[in-house]
């Protein structure tokens, strides 16, 4: 047989539960605000090999324009080279040409 008292109990027992967790999940934010991963840096610096001198230096790319085709002198021999760089739909993946610009 059960007792009233026993029942009562387990009653105040559940409601308080299921009030303190709608109380935990109200309070919650659901979603980090900044925390989007789709932030990626606007442009990227790629080791150049001088087809002249075949010294290496840094170059800055833009990215989210698709390609990019410049020509740029040197920073060692000054020689012209002609730059063909291309963003490829994987994140972190570039097509780089390096050629002779003359
Ligand atoms: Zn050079």
């Amino acid at each position: 047989m059960r007792s009233p008292q026993h029942n009562m109990q387990s009653d105040t027992s559940s409601a308080f539960n299921a009030e303190q967790i709608d109380q935990t999940f109200g309070l919650e934010p659901v979603f980090e605000p900044g925390g989007d991963q789709r932030l990626a840096p606007l442009t990227v610096w790629l080791d150049i090999c001088c087809p002249h001198c075949w010294s290496s230096y840094a170059s800055e790319f833009e990215l989210g324009i698709g390609a990019e085709n410049r020509i740029e002198d040197c920073p060692q021999c000054c020689g012209p080279i002609q730059l063909n760089f291309q963003a490829e739909a994987e994140p972190d993946q570039y097509r780089l040409g390096v050629e002779r610009a003359y």
